[in-house]
């Protein structure tokens, strides 16, 4: 069986490595350099219960993604030799004033009605400040996500590809797909940007913010659009904070090698990766409110990227209307790394006709052909 992956980010790098260790022939035609996009963008967070807004679809995938990742992570590990630094030390959601708190105690309640009790405990400022003593005497009531974790996104992207070569997938670089063929043909295929053309027994489209850009699938009508966000990178020294730092300002993600992320911004700003004047001031006064002490860290270097989003903020995955061998694996918005082993056994269980392990409707590419996704 042979299958072609639109796309060398973190989602076309894990289902390559999924496939390819199952024995299928997989080629990734990346337009670029691989998994330089948004997996090299993001922070890194694997964090369920600070995304979700609320009990249904995006918290369960995000639930199940976590519970993915720590099945593969050290079987990932042996198969690259790259380590992805998967970190355990939870997160901290600081509140700094009443309204604040009364958010954060309201994501407290729903995430207890929703079974994850055990995974949420509300602290007051000086409990919070005993986890991370650096955290502002502002702080007045966090949330402790003891299980909520981080990776180094652009280890675990490295990890995913380096994993899936030695399993015997090919990776073309400089190779963009200017078209998906899926009509009148038995088995579909792409034709890239230079007029050659590719078949095989599937095509996934895994091409992160670009995925609808690609022409073939029209009448799928998906709607993607890219979401800038930007970060800013300080230098500190390794194990200087301990959780990831969260607030509704912002947030702060330490790095092994002692870098701290300061992110993000949420902008509709087209495909443009400028970081600006308004975005990094937004993320350093957020980042100086949970902890003034970081104030005098170096500045190291900043940048933007661009994450895959639906107007439902719910992924894409499954078959395209066009054809039945045309897989999408996209959208998956501000947790594509949290999501990213998930989405690659999803994606191998659909190619080797597999029922996957729970219901994909709500993330099916059939919800915009039939307006339901607005
Ligand atoms: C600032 C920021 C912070 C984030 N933080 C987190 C976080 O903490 N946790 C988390 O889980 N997620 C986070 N995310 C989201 C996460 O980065 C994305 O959801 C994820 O990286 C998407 O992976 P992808 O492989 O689909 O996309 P990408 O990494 O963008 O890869 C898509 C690839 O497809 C290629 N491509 C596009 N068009 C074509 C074509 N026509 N032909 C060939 N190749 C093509 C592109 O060049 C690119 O390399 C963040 C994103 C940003 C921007």
């Amino acid at each position: 069986m042979k299958a072609l992956i639109v796309g060398g980010g973190i989602i076309g790098g894990s289902i390559a490595w999924r496939l390819a260790a199952e024995g299928v022939a997989v080629t990734v035609f990346e337009r670029g350099r691989l998994g330089l996009e948004a997996s090299w963008a993001a922070a890194g967070i694997l964090a369920p219960q600070a995304e979700a807004e609320g009990p249904g679809p995006i918290l369960d995938i995000c639930l199940r993604g976590r519970e993915a990742f720590e099945r593969i992570v050290e079987r990932l590990r042996r198969e690259s030799g790259v380590d992805p630094e998967y970190d355990q030390a939870g997160i901290l959601y600081c509140a700094l004033d009443a309204d604040e708190q009364r958010q954060l105690e309201g994501r407290a309640r729903w995430q207890r009605s929703a079974g994850l009790g055990g995974e949420v405990e509300e602290l007051d400022g000086a409990a919070a400040r005993r986890i991370e003593p650096m955290l502002s005497q502002e702080v007045c009531y966090a949330l402790h996500l003891p299980t909520n974790r981080r990776v180094e996104n652009r280890k675990l992207t490295q990890a995913y590809i380096a994993a899936a070569l030695k399993a015997g997938a090919e990776f073309r670089e400089s190779s963009g797909v200017a078209e998906i063929i899926a009509r009148n043909s038995n088995h579909p295929g792409v034709r890239l940007d230079d007029g050659s053309t590719h078949e095989a027994d599937f095509v996934i489209n895994a091409a992160g913010a670009w995925a609808a850009r690609i022409r073939g699938l029209e009448a799928d009508r998906i709607a993607i659009r890219p979401v800038r966000g930007q970060i800013v990178c300080f230098q500190g020294r390794p194990a200087m904070l301990g959780p990831a730092i969260f607030s509704l300002r912002g947030y702060l993600v330490p790095r092994r090698d002692g870098r701290v992320l300061a992110g993000s911004t949420m902008e509709d700003a087209g495909f443009d990766r400028s970081v600006t004047m308004a975005g990094m001031g937004r993320i350093v006064a957020g980042a100086n409110a949970l902890i003034p002490a970081l104030s005098g860290l170096a500045f190291r270097e900043a940048w933007a990227g661009f994450r895959p989003a639906t107007d439902d903020k719910l992924p894409i995955l499954g078959p395209s209307t066009v054809h039945p061998h045309v897989l999408y694996a996209t959208a998956h918005f501000r947790s594509g790394i949290l999501l990213s082993a998930i989405t690659g056994e999803v994606i191998a269980d659909l190619v080797k006709g597999r029922k996957p392990s729970f219901d994909l409707t709500p993330y099916s590419p059939r919800r915009f052909s039939r307006g339901e996704s607005r």
